[in-house]
């Protein structure tokens, strides 16, 4: 039976962070109707049940937004629903939801785990008040670490905590840069809770938001790339040792704590999104996939799905060679790289056009790329490089 997995999105946070461009409202937590989204999310599964009947479901993600914020009575309603839609749940099925420290003590990480959710992923983002101020995070340096110990000591089965790194807060004039020493011992910090996973991104500026404006009026405080990539290194080496294994380009684990949904999406699972503003990728027999995106207005997704309409936005088929490069695009992030030969095989086309066999042979010889009985990976000191080196093989 094919695998698919269930993203749910909530698409609200008690306040806007400069930096961020995912669909994310700020809005008091006392204003959200918390029913009345959980019954849309409900309705919109009704609508796309046809495509869970016939799954195994293997995970299912609850993203934001903070959905930690929603009460988890209405978050469980909506996974079990889920896993009664699907033909048949995978054994030990991963449940995740993101949490914002502000919104995450003792009780609501055991409240969580009585509606069905076995993994908490952690924003921490940074263990310094300044940056985080910086940041528009609404907790403090010790903040994070004290929601992470709290999903621990609630008895969380799998706990991740999220960093980034590569900020240099403060302002144009003034600006201060966190240090590859610095980056490293959050990650130390963070990985001595007892988390068995860490996820530590380089900060980007995306335009749209308010740091991209900023950055636009050159008004900005930007991290220099060597020193970014210097943090990169030293977090890895840091994490390593520590006895975590760097498997996806910004993510780390110890062995067996992978995040199984988002590996789900490097290797190409078919995922079906739910809630307001939420992606999803179905498959087609023909090896094409129907990628679809939700209304990202809150108001209009919940009327939409409450009035019995669809809530899809947009959506967009992607043929298979569109796909085949996606796979190459995101499996190259990976440790395991992408088995190229098995996905092109899967999709029904050709794995090696003659120009992509010269550029991997180029790559190959230059040390940026390895081939192995069809699979192809990045060595791990070219993983800075990976998005580039996935590019030049489309
Ligand atoms: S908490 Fe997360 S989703 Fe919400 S605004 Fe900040 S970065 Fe975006």
């Amino acid at each position: 039976m094919k695998p698919i997995t269930a993203y749910v999105h909530f698409p609200w946070c008690l306040q806007k962070c400069p930096y961020c461009d995912f669909v994310s409202y700020a809005k008091p937590r006392e204003s959200i109707d918390h029913r009345r989204y959980a019954e849309a999310v409900l309705e919109e599964l009704a609508r796309r049940a046809p495509e869970l009947r016939q799954r195994e479901l293997r995970s299912v993600f609850f993203g934001g937004g903070t959905p930690s914020l929603w009460e988890p009575v209405q978050l469980g309603r909506v996974l079990d629903a889920i896993q009664q839609t699907a033909a048949s749940v995978a054994p030990h099925l991963e449940v995740t939801v993101e949490c914002n420290p502000s919104s995450l003590d003792e009780e609501r990480a055991r409240e969580l785990l009585e509606a069905g959710v076995n993994r908490l992923s952690v924003g921490v983002q940074g263990l310094d008040n300044e940056r985080l101020d910086f940041l528009g995070r609404l907790h403090q340096a010790d903040g994070g670490l004290t929601a992470v110990r709290a999903a621990l000591r609630a008895g969380v089965p799998r706990v991740s905590g999220d960093l980034i790194y590569g900020v240099a807060s403060g302002d144009t004039t003034r600006p201060r840069e966190q240090g590859p020493e610095e980056a490293a011992n959050e990650a130390l910090t963070l990985a001595r809770t007892g988390v068995g996973h860490v996820s530590a991104y380089s900060l980007t500026i995306e335009a749209g938001t308010r740091f991209g404006e900023l950055s636009r009026r050159g008004r900005l405080p930007l991290a220099a790339d060597d020193g970014v990539a210097d943090s990169f290194l030293a977090v890895e080496a840091a994490l390593t040792q520590a006895g975590f294994l760097h498997y996806e380009v910004s993510n780390y684990a110890r062995p067996g704590e992978e995040a199984r949904h988002n590996v789900g999406y490097w290797t190409g699972i078919d995922y079906l999104g739910l809630g307001c503003g939420a992606v999803g990728t179905v498959s087609r027999p023909d090896g094409s996939a129907l990628r679809y995106r939700n209304a990202k207005n809150p108001e209009r997704y919940m009327h939409a799905a409450h009035a019995g309409e669809p809530t899809t936005e947009e959506e967009e088929t992607l043929d298979p060679e569109t796909r085949l490069r996606e796979r190459i695009m995101l499996g190259l992030r990976l440790r395991d790289g992408v088995d190229l030969e098995e996905a092109a095989t899967a999709l029904g086309v050709h794995a090696w056009p003659a120009a992509r066999q010269r550029t991997a042979d180029r790559l190959s010889r230059e040390g940026r790329l390895e081939i192995r009985n069809g699979r192809l990976t990045i060595p791990s000191r070219s993983w800075l490089l990976a998005d580039g080196i996935a590019a030049s093989l489309f």
